[in-house]
């Protein structure tokens, strides 16, 4: 249409100049002086008019084709400037022009907004996600992945995945992964300082016709899953063999007691001593498990009830629980607390935790020994320690006599009486508290457990 008005407007001019050309070669034919001047005049007017069409079809046009440049650069918000006295096609090429800027800039809104809550997603997930083209060039790589593989992830987008990642395992499996339908889910090994265990989900990405043009990988550190599911059967394999040999022993000495030949009275009443003795001990052990257990929850479901209380109280009241074991054996205990010190605490709990430590000082001390109980202040802590003169654990002993069923000498603390699950529960009382718990012995000197518990404020 512009163009066409255009050729009018030009074909227009040209005439005016035709005939402007031809009244003034005839004029010049004419050749008289008012008449060559009269030639040069049309001339003048001719072309000013000329002049004046062209620039003005031309200026909207230009001005439209800077728009549709600024337009092409991405500057949409922008209209066109045009002057009321424009022709209609200008007109409608102007608005058309300024509808495709709007569609445009409410296309790239949407592509931005989807762009951001992505990149949202992607950051506030726990899982490290990433994605990689057919040549295994990073296209996508979130922060959980980057922290998951310790690279910087700024660096990584563009660059092939195993220049990134120098995993052969998992690069092979992102390989595999090109070639199938469903989503592979694989563990795999990390090794480094400390070794590491990534569980990965892989699948292939496809486009609307199905062709896969990439791979996408979800991962999650699962090693914490592992070291637990470890614990975990472990303690069911301990708790089966801490079980087993009492009730073993029940087992064959009711057998033997129903036997028609045991009709001895003092052998039937040390058969059921050894029975009662071993029952006690199953009694112990499940009451301790379950003890154990139910601090573990509590901790974690942060169920356990706590208020400020006087530990000089809880540390008499210890004592008082562990004088009549002592005097048996001829131990003395003594308790040095600096007044008014208070933690936050469930005073059970706490006490529980004291008579287990005072208990184990008692059994691994010989008569005549002492038990020092001592409480003090530390800056925003409360330290508890429990010092005995016993027969001390060996160094290497130490970092693991906090394990469950964790024993120096099994006999000797089966002998005893003991569970082996004593400092176990100690340990998890401290730690839902918030606070900590170490060791000292010195073999055949004695050995000192510290708490360390966080002060109350009032
Ligand atoms: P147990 O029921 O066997 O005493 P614990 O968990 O209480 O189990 O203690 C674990 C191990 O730590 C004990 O078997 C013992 O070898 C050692 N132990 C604990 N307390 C003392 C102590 N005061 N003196 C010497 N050894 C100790």
């Amino acid at each position: 249409l512009i163009l066409r008005r255009f050729f009018w407007q030009t074909l227009v001019t040209f005439l005016i100049l035709v005939i402007a050309l031809s009244s003034s070669l005839y004029a010049l034919l004419q050749t008289s002086l008012d008449l060559r001047l009269s030639f040069l005049l049309s001339t003048l007017v001719a072309l000013g008019v000329g002049t004046y069409l062209a620039v003005r079809v031309s200026r909207p046009i230009e001005r439209l084709r800077q728009r549709l440049e600024k337009v092409a650069a991405g500057e949409l918000y922008e209209v066109v400037d045009l002057s009321k006295n424009e022709t209609i096609e200008i007109f409608e090429i102007a608005r058309s022009t300024d509808q495709i800027a709007a569609q445009l800039r409410h296309r790239i809104d949407v592509i931005q907004r989807q762009s951001d809550e992505q990149e949202a997603v992607l950051g506030s997930m726990d899982e490290g996600l990433f994605a990689v083209d057919r040549q295994q060039i990073i296209t996508l790589f979130n922060p959980a992945a980057a922290k998951l593989f310790r690279v910087q992830r700024q660096s990584v987008v563009g660059r092939p995945l195993p220049e990134v990642v120098r995993v052969p395992e998992l690069i092979a499996l992102v390989q595999s992964a090109f070639g199938t339908t469903h989503t592979i889910e694989e563990d795999i090994e990390m090794l480094g300082d400390s070794s590491r265990y990534l569980r990965l989900h892989l699948g292939p990405l496809r486009n609307r016709s199905g062709e896969s043009y990439g791979v996408v990988v979800v991962v999650s550190d699962v090693t914490r899953i592992r070291e637990l599911e470890g614990m975990r059967k472990n303690f069911v394999a301990n708790v089966s063999h801490e079980l087993r040999t009492p009730l073993t022993s029940i087992q064959g000495f009711a057998e033997t007691l129903l036997n028609p030949a045991v009709t001895e009275p003092t052998e039937v009443r040390r058969f059921l001593e050894i029975i009662q003795r071993h029952a006690n001990r199953l009694g112990r052990i499940i009451e301790d498990i379950l003890s154990l257990s139910r601090i573990e929850k509590d901790a974690e479901l942060a169920q356990i009830e706590k208020k400020s209380e006087s530990l000089n109280d809880m540390l008499s009241t210890a004592v008082e629980l562990c004088e009549v074991k002592a005097q048996k054996k001829n131990i003395s205990l003594s308790l040095k607390v600096a007044a008014d010190l208070r933690v936050v605490c469930d005073r059970y709990l706490i006490e529980q935790a004291i008579v287990n430590l005072i208990d184990n000082a008692i059994r691994y001390s010989d008569p005549g020994k002492t038990i020092f109980l001592r409480a003090s202040r530390s800056g925003a802590t409360v330290n508890v320690e429990v010092e005995d003169q016993g027969v001390g654990i060996p160094q290497k002993h130490l970092s693991r006599i906090f394990e469950r069923f964790y024993r120096v000498d099994r006999a000797r603390s089966r002998e005893l009486g003991g569970t082996g699950l004593g400092l176990a529960i100690v340990k998890h009382i401290v730690q839902a508290h918030g606070g900590t718990i170490s060791v000292e012995s010195f073999l055949g000197q004695g050995t000192k457990f510290s708490i360390s518990l966080p002060q109350a404020t009032s």
